[in-house]
């Protein structure tokens, strides 16, 4: 298979549309971290971080891996006990967080931190990705914590070329 670093990126783009997730949300959360921090911010320089971070490869196979496990969780494709695992979004699993954690990695140790913190709060799109795979024939056990570590390291993005 002979993919081009942009075509994987569209890949990326287009399977977090179809789970639900616009990259406009992303933006939202970029937007909401930062805006303390940084006087002038607009949301035009988050949407450029946010589409640098997605021009990642790594970034990119965590999408790819993530929403994968996710939609075969959801139609029951997987076998046990990892089905159950990933379905139930069982809290001592963590392998999600990890997968999204190599997203964050990219972009330092703010990354890190903000990864945290959007998992604590999950404001915007990640609580409502949270509520729905709890309510709905939905899981989103990955999707939350990608989401989450792209806005993190968009944020860290933001910040590092602030003070430069
Ligand atoms: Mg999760």
């Amino acid at each position: 298979m002979k993919t081009s670093q942009e075509s994987m990126k569209d890949i990326g783009i287009s399977l977090i549309q179809k789970r639900g997730v616009e990259i406009n949300d992303i933006v939202e959360i970029v937007y909401d971290l930062q805006k303390s921090y940084i006087s002038g911010l607009t949301k035009a320089t988050c949407a450029d971080a946010v589409d640098r971070v997605l021009g990642k490869r790594e970034v990119q196979y965590a999408i790819l891996t993530g929403v994968e496990l996710d939609r075969l969780a959801e139609e029951n494709k997987l076998s046990e006990p990892i089905l159950s695992l990933i379905k139930k979004d069982n809290p001592l699993y963590g392998i999600d967080e990890i997968l999204a954690l190599s997203i964050c990695n990219v972009y330092g140790s703010i990354g890190l931190t903000n990864f945290g913190y959007v998992d604590k709060i999950k404001p915007g799109i990640i609580g409502i990705l949270d509520k729905k795979g709890k309510e709905e024939q939905q899981c989103h056990t990955f999707l939350d914590d990608l989401i989450g570590a792209i806005a993190a390291a968009a944020a860290s993005s933001v910040a590092h070329n602030a003070v430069l």
